[in-house]
């Protein structure tokens, strides 16, 4: 027989927030290879990632039928290690017997013991119309706000200095902007592993003339493209762009028109960074008085300056002051909403600003419309036919912990693996253990899986339609390559199967349908219909007229805050709160690698992908490695004051002496059993850039 001719089929790729758009090229039902397409935000380019990794489509581990809890077996965290013994506590099912199983045990508790002894995550790595059903379902069929997602461990400390300074959580410009800029700031992030398409962006344009500032404790892959690279110690981000604005007010190197014009709270901030001279904290931030200065001046004086940030800025007890800090430079110096400048926090998955666009957080409806706001709270009562309860629910960590507390007994869990992303596990996967009801949908048996009550098999990105919206407010469409294996079912499905099992009278046939009710409820998508999309792949939001393109760079003339103007918020003190002493004198951070998504669900059942990165490592300077008496290659044991793991060590002449760095991929080696669970009390991110550990050799 001749063998089918190979298709190629338009798609976006699920992992990181750049958003490239990808061609599945299939034949015979198989995904054979991928190429990259000319999307606004890849441009024909693709990493690692995109290109090899999609084989975990039909690893042998893919669970293909639904998976039901045998009666009396145990819920052991142990289990979240050992997957084999994990299946063996769970016997085949029907979808019918599944189904009525994982909802029944939902509406029990909710009938039951009430409403908000219930919570749900969605996922950032399904389409905008599976976030959008999902946080409805909670909302509507749960009767609660307890939905959130991973964006509360990505951006959402950026998320809430941003709508606290210029009224909006978004970016402001695209990272491709960075062609018309004359300097570019990265600070706190590693776009060479962790948006590594973006990073070509930031590259051309360092290689045509633009200045570039990259700004971490680690080195960075931008770093031999760099015009300075300032490498500050751990966790005093706030004391050094302090000092940076220090400098600025002190030199008269301002904006003056523009702050004069759009920006209020200048004096305050003057008074707040009285402190602040360079030469008061350069020992504190580890930077000398004299570059701090220098790297203050390029700044200031560039024609326009985009500003990235990554992590290494959100993720911490301070993580809102830090953003805070970063935005004041942008504002002070009036890079912002001109060609060439702009706020960028780099999004971490491909769809956490679509998923939070559509709803996917506890304190905030579609559209960011606060759960208290009356007015939006009755229009979508009136959409949805249901009321709608008026308090914020509680946040990803807040729900873990309310769990352990027996407070919360039943969640419903699509595609995220807190047993693994979270931080504190040992805490963490004893809360989802003591639930009583636990339903998980997703395409493995992930750690989170083994202690579910009902396992549902979810449909993965090349099998189905939606869209996603990228860091660059790019909505995108994907296309479905390939059909689901087995049983399968497709996830819009069986969201809906689940709320008709909570009582509520669902008929959505297609993801296009419910896009439709998408735009109804979101002002952003005007102008953005799924008819559209299919034409023309990617429209970015907010789009003036139904022919326009959207606008990539906003806040011309005035920001949506009340009299159209930004706020200075001073930042401070932004110590962090667990240091190194005697017993435990390493700093550790934790992180993202190139070759692996997050908690390795995926990417480790990708065959390229595992065999570039097989293994779990813990990197350290060249001089830690010596003064412990070890050589690269050698096992490790880190220890905080949460757990120990043990990993292979890895020479980084790119950290700090005293810094360790460990990826958060792998389950024989988490690194979140090392983490604390200290939020920042205003975005309620957790620390995962800042625990005392001790290392020794194992
Ligand atoms: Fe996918 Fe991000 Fe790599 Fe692009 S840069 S191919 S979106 S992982």
């Amino acid at each position: 027989r001749a063998a089918a001719p190979q298709q190629e089929v338009a798609s976006v790729c699920p992992y990181c927030g750049v958003g490239c758009q990808v061609g599945f090229r299939t034949r015979d039902g198989m995904i054979e290879e991928v190429v990259g397409r000319d999307g606004p935000a890849n441009l024909g380019r693709l990493c690692v990632k995109g290109r090899f990794g999609f084989d975990y489509l039909r690893h042998p581990d893919r669970l293909t039928r639904p998976l039901i809890r045998i009666a009396g077996a145990a819920k052991d965290p142990a289990d979240c290690l050992d997957p084999k013994r994990a299946r063996q506590k769970f016997r085949d099912a029907s979808w019918e017997e599944a189904l009525t199983l994982a909802a029944g045990g939902l509406v029990r508790i909710r009938d039951g013991v009430g409403p908000q002894a219930l919570a749900g995550f969605g996922s950032a790595k399904g389409s905008n119309e599976e976030a959008y059903l999902f946080q409805k379902l909670v909302r509507t069929g749960f009767g609660t706000n307890n939905v959130d997602h991973c964006t509360r461990l990505c951006h959402a400390a950026s998320v809430a200095a941003l709508f606290e300074t210029v009224g909006s959580g978004a970016v402001t410009a695209p990272f491709t902007a960075a062609a018309e800029a004359d300097l570019l700031l990265v600070i706190g992030a590693q776009p060479t592993q962790n948006h590594p398409v973006a990073a070509t962006f930031l590259k051309d344009a360092a290689t045509r003339g633009a200045k570039l500032v990259v700004m971490d404790p680690r080195g960075t892959g931008l770093d031999r493209f760099a015009t300075e690279v300032v490498r500050f110690r751990p966790g005093q981000d706030v004391a050094l762009l302090n000092a940076m604005l220090h400098v600025i007010l002190a030199e008269g190197l301002h904006d003056a028109d523009f702050v004069a014009s759009r920006v209020d709270g200048l004096e305050a901030l003057r008074a707040h960074l009285a402190p602040y001279a360079p030469e008061a904290v350069e020992a504190r931030c580890g930077v000398s008085a004299n570059q701090i200065r220098r790297v203050a001046r390029l700044y200031a004086t560039a024609r326009a300056a985009l500003t990235l940030w990554g992590m290494g800025v959100s993720q911490s007890v301070h993580g809102t002051e830090n953003a805070r800090a970063l935005i004041a430079l942008s504002l002070l110096c009036g890079h912002v909403g001109r060609p060439g400048t702009g706020l960028h926090p780099l999004r971490g998955q491909n769809n956490v600003q679509g998923a939070s666009d559509a709803g996917l957080i506890p304190m905030m409806l579609p559209d960011y419309h606060r759960t208290g706001d009356a007015t939006y709270r009755a229009f979508l009562e009136e959409l949805w036919g249901t009321p709608l309860d008026h308090k914020p629910g509680l946040t990803v960590v807040e729900i873990l912990h309310a769990a352990e507390r027996g407070e919360i007994r039943g969640m419903y869990i699509m595609g995220e693996n807190p047993a693994m992303s979270d931080p504190d596990l040992a805490h963490a996967r004893a809360g989802l253990a003591k639930l009583d009801h636990l339903v998980v949908q997703d395409l493995f048996l992930t750690e989170t899986a083994a202690l579910a009550d009902v396992i549902l098999p979810a449909t993965a990105w090349p099998e189905k339609d939606g869209t996603v919206t990228n860091t660059n407010r790019q909505v995108q469409i994907g296309r479905r390559a390939v059909a689901p294996p087995g049983e399968v079912r497709q996830d819009l499905d069986i969201v809906v199967a689940m709320a008709r099992g909570l009582g509520l009278d669902w008929r959505y046939g297609h993801a296009r349908e419910v896009f439709a009710e998408m735009a109804q409820a979101m002002p952003s998508l005007a102008n953005i219909t799924w008819d559209r999309l299919e034409r023309e792949d990617s429209v970015t939001y907010p789009c003036p007229a139904p022919d326009a393109p959207g606008e990539e760079i906003v806040f011309h003339d005035h920001f949506p805050l009340p009299g159209g103007r930004a706020h200075l918020v001073p930042a401070g003190p932004g110590d962090p709160g667990e240091l190194p002493d005697r017993d435990f004198p390493f700093v550790l951070t934790t992180g993202r690698e190139l070759e692996h998504w997050h908690t390795g669900a995926m990417t480790r059942r990708a065959r390229v992908l595992d065999a570039l990165q097989p293994a779990p490592t813990v990197s350290l300077a060249p001089t830690a490695l010596r003064r412990l008496g070890v050589a690269p290659g050698a096992l490790l044991r880190v220890t905080t004051r949460r757990g120990a793991v043990d990993l292979t060590a890895r020479e980084d002449p790119a950290l700090p002496d005293g810094v360790a760095f460990i990826p958060f991929a792998y389950t024989e080696a988490a690194a979140n059993l090392l983490t604390r669970a200290a939020l920042d009390p205003f975005g309620k991110i957790p620390d995962f850039k800042h625990s005392a550990a001790r290392i020794e050799p194992a």
